[in-house]
């Protein structure tokens, strides 16, 4: 093959001006000069701005290895007989199937094109490209080039997508998993960067604060900060504020107001509408400027964070609503647990005096009557009856006659054992149950008790309320059914106290034995 076949354009290449990576792309033959012409037509090529960079392997093997160690050469151009008469075609088994590259545009050059007949070539292995050395003008293999790198590009471009897009369903899966709004917005920044494989210098905003009021004209509300904005979290936001850098602040302030994604050289700025009427932005450090597959699936990630976030809000709102509905269930328990706490005093205990009332005492003293039996413990009690209670309301008033049986039942209660009970059994009369007591125990705790309430005095009006009680007592006699019958003896005696001229304690008659048959 001579030169003048190659050499379309004289012009050398000029030297890269910018940092954007060079094609690789491989030349395996086994003669030199080949190398050399190839050289001197793809070295002014260009394509999409960035420029080629050539490798040189004399050998199948040579060009193997280099492959092995090489990532991204996007062609190669392979001579069909080096070290053996199908090298080259061997090498395309290596390329496809141990090496699996499947990316790397594959141009078969021969110069016998009877050794190696392209039909049964193109057929046989997977190459992209079947050229005789002889009809290779340097035109023709620039064409070749160009069209083995754009598809070079599309299989790279589609590659990146698909795995791009795979990251974008695996980050927002753990996305969703994220239940508050803080874990959410850090999660966003730490799977945008890792997306982009970028550090994580970045902040996530939104237009309305912590708690959903809205901001002044130009503020914004940091959700969250990472890398070196870590420490703007949680907080209000403006251009002439002095949380973040007022350029980047800017650039939050500018989506917000445009409604717009913005990308610069080594920084994006995404916007994000959420569905539920929240606006989001998301400002990155990128390093360098993305392309169109990046922006493409940045754009596809920003649509699902969107739909995270009104996630992420609704549960938020969700739970809320149900913190609310909790306190409001323990706040009604409480108040039904008062409310039955004041029904059962209610139906327990006398509202003047604060002593148990009838009904109460008499479940009291039935279950003491059963202990009793069981244990052949004594069990007695007295009844009391204030004297001459009557002529108190009538020369002083009911108040004061209220007054005079409060201060009745404190006197007696001071005079009672703890173990003692006490209830009003109606009107001026009170009952008393006294475990564990005899007849003897009783009428000492009555007489104590009588004297207590006789010594002491209700002052009205600057006048001076005498008290007295009447006291009967009856001891439990082991035999009585019940507690009524034990009462009832104790309020004879009562009865008695009174005859006997009022003050004092009477002691009930034991209780009639049945006549033995
Ligand atoms: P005795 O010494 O014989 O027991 O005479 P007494 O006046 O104490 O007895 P009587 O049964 O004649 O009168 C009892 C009075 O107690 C009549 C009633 O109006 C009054 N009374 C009953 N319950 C209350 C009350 O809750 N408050 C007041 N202030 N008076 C009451
Ligand atoms: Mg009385
Ligand atoms: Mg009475």
């Amino acid at each position: 093959m001579g030169t003048d076949l190659l050499f379309a354009d004289d012009d050398l290449p000029p030297p890269p001006e910018d940092g954007a990576e060079p094609w690789v792309v491989l030349i395996a033959d086994d003669d030199p000069e080949v190398h050399a012409v190839t050289r001197l037509a793809l070295g002014g090529l260009r394509y999409k701005g960035r420029r080629l960079s050539l490798i040189s392997a004399l050998s199948a093997g040579e060009a193997a290895a280099i492959l092995g160690c090489t990532p991204h050469v996007s062609i190669i151009l392979l001579d069909v007989v080096m070290e053996t008469e199908d090298a080259g075609l061997r090498l395309v088994r290596t390329i496809r199937e141990d090496l699996n590259n499947h990316a790397i545009r594959i141009i078969l050059r021969t110069g016998q094109p009877g050794q190696a007949p392209e039909e049964d070539v193109v057929l046989a292995y997977d190459i992209n490209d079947y050229k005789s050395k002889a009809e290779l003008t340097a035109k023709k293999l620039f064409t070749s080039v160009i069209a083995a790198l754009r598809a070079y590009a599309d299989i790279v471009a589609l590659d990146t997508n698909r795995r791009g897009l795979q990251q974008i369903i695996h980050s927002t899966d753990r996305l969703f998993e994220l239940r508050s709004m803080q874990q959410f917005a850090a999660g966003v920044l730490t799977q945008l960067s890792a997306f982009l494989r970028v550090k994580p210098d970045a902040i996530l905003c939104a237009q309305r604060g912590a708690t959903g009021h809205p901001l002044a004209d130009g503020a914004f509300y940091v959700l969250a900060g990472a890398g070196c904005y870590a420490e703007a979290a949680g907080q209000t936001a403006s251009p002439s504020g002095a949380v973040i850098p007022p350029d980047l602040a800017g650039r939050i302030t500018e989506a917000f107001h445009s409604r717009q994604s913005h990308y610069g050289p080594n920084e994006t700025t995404l916007f994000i509408r959420v569905p539920d009427g929240h606006e989001v932005a998301a400002w990155i450090h990128t390093d360098r400027p993305l392309d169109d597959v990046d922006r493409a699936l940045v754009e596809v990630f920003a649509s699902k964070i969107a739909i995270s976030f009104a996630n992420v809000s609704l549960y938020e709102r969700l739970r809320e609503a149900n913190e609310t509905l909790e306190a409001r269930v323990a706040e009604r328990t409480r108040a039904l647990e008062e409310a039955n706490a004041k029904l059962e005093r209610l139906a327990t205990v006398d509202p003047l005096t604060a002593v148990w009332n009838r009904r109460h005492f008499l479940d009291l003293a039935a279950a003491e009557l059963g202990r009793a039996r069981r244990h052949r413990r004594r069990l007695s009690v007295f009844l009391l009856d204030l004297d001459n209670f009557k002529g108190v309301n009538d020369g002083h008033g009911h108040a004061a006659g209220d007054e005079v049986l409060r201060t009745a039942v404190v006197r007696a209660r001071e005079a009672l054992r703890t173990s003692d009970q006490i209830a009003r059994f109606g009107g001026e009369e009170f009952v008393a149950l006294l475990p564990e007591t005899d007849l003897a125990g009783a009428r000492i705790v009555a007489e104590r008790v009588r004297d207590a309430i006789a010594g002491s005095r209700v002052v009205t009006d600057g006048r001076i309320i005498p008290i007295t009680a009447s006291l009967g007592v009856a001891e439990w006699s082991g035999a009585e059914p019940s507690i009524e019958l034990t009462l009832r003896r104790a309020d004879a005696a009562l009865y008695e106290a009174k005859q006997a001229g009022r003050n004092r304690v009477c002691v009930a008659d034991e209780p009639e034995t049945p006549a033995s048959s």
